[in-house]
């Protein structure tokens, strides 16, 4: 069940919304020059020197191939103006910071950059003092180049696939502590999509709880009780036995809940299955007795031999049946096996039938009178069996009913 906003790629993100910062004026230019293909419909409207022109149609010079990697596909914003972002950031010029990694390595970057993309580095660049014309920022705990690839990001949302899968876990903690949607949002979709294995599974999960991200959450949580045995055999699962033991006894209730449920809807299958059963011998009795059978014949004539077999599908249980109970010797309640289930087929009809008085159906009047002198516990029960019956009964109407609407 795939929600919405994993069939659509990405809501438009906000790091491409530079229409307000980059007012790029193009009176110079002839709109007919620039974008021969541009039509406007002008029939209604007519231009005047007061009235300025429509900015052109952003157009899709950027290459899928090269750029598939960043969204490019489903936003506006022109290769050029990606790769201004991408050089400013890859060639640092005017840097004012220095983001310290963990092996002391630095990465320059703008702090009006850093600011604008995460809130949060934004406070802790305010609260840097300027030391030589330089901030200093450390982003601790994580490699040098996920900290590159971070910000890279926060510059032009660029990178490489490649890097992206490698560096999944930590870009997501990374998005999660610095305020990044849009960079949790490519993290989330990659690791749903298929970047999960049931090597990272466990991790996953916990930093999704801790990223709050609990679709991603749900997802890992459905892949352990899909593929338990693999899942938890791995390196992950016993570290995480050790240090989060909590997360264990979840999701093992969470696996044994599936399982039962299961079996619980096994078991409700097989129930309605017996009913439905039940519900069709009733069919047939009345086809017997009461319009009559081509194979057994109705309840007056003589059982044909089955020269030629009947068309009524629940016919055929019933016919050995019939046959057996109309030539056994011990045909009493309680007597052979098989005429036992006759009888009980007989009651059951006897109770679901409205028609008593001209009912053709063997005994059908017979059980009515003896329903009245029943005690109580027998009553309840073969209520409850009669409105399963039914139950199945309209159940299956219901199906038939929409199989045929939909014909
Ligand atoms: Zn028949
Ligand atoms: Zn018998
Ligand atoms: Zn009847």
């Amino acid at each position: 069940m795939a929600s919405p906003d994993l069939v659509t790629p990405w809501p438009s993100s906000t790091g491409y919304s530079f229409s307000g910062s980059l007012d790029i004026r193009l009176e110079e230019a002839n709109p007919a020059d620039t974008l021969p293909a541009l039509e406007v419909p002008t029939s209604s409207i007519s231009y005047n020197c007061t009235i300025p022109k429509p900015p052109p149609l952003p157009c899709k010079t950027f290459t899928r191939t090269k750029y598939a990697n960043t969204f490019l596909e489903c936003c506006s914003v022109p290769k050029e103006t990606v790769d201004t972002w991408d050089k400013l950031f890859n060639e640092g010029h005017g840097a004012d910071v220095y983001v310290i990694t963990e092996d002391e390595s630095y990465v320059p970057a703008h702090s009006s950059v850093l600011g604008a993309a995460s809130p949060v580095l934004g406070n802790l660049l305010q609260q840097t003092r300027i030391k030589n014309g330089m901030r200093y920022i450390k982003i601790p705990g994580v490699p040098y180049d996920a900290v590159r690839l971070f910000i890279r990001f926060l510059y032009s949302s660029c990178y490489e696939k490649e890097e992206m899968k490698k560096f999944v876990l930590h870009l997501l903690v990374l998005s999660h502590s610095y305020m990044v949607p849009a960079l949790k949002r490519v993290c989330i979709y990659f690791l749903e999509q298929d970047w999960l294995t049931k090597e990272n599974i466990v991790d996953v999960l916990q930093l999704a709880r801790n990223c709050d991200a609990p679709r991603l959450s749900l997802h890992c949580v459905r892949r352990v009780v899909k593929d338990f045995k693999a899942i938890s055999s791995t390196e992950g699962w016993k570290v995480m036995r050790r240090v989060n033991p909590a997360l264990e006894q979840e999701l093992l209730e969470s696996v044994v809940e599936a399982d039962s449920k299961k079996e619980e809807r096994l078991k409700k299958m097989e129930e309605r299955k017996v009913y439905l059963q039940l519900n069709e011998a009733m069919e047939a009795l009345l086809h017997i007795c009461r319009d009559g059978c081509r194979t057994i014949g109705p309840r007056d004539k003589v059982l044909k031999g089955s020269q030629v077999a009947c068309g009524f599908p629940a016919c055929k249980g019933l016919e050995t049946l019939v046959r057996h109970f109309s030539s056994c010797k011990t045909r009493v309640p309680g007597g052979c096996v098989h005429c036992k289930r006759m009888w009980q087929l007989l009651e059951l009809h006897s109770r679901m039938c409205n028609e008593p008085d001209t009912c053709k159906v063997p005994l059908c009047r017979h059980f009515k009178e003896k329903m009245q002198q029943q005690c109580k516990k027998d009553e309840t029960k073969w209520k409850l069996l009669v409105s399963k019956v039914v139950a199945a009964r309209n159940r299956a109407a219901a199906f038939s009913g929409q199989r045929s609407g939909f014909i």
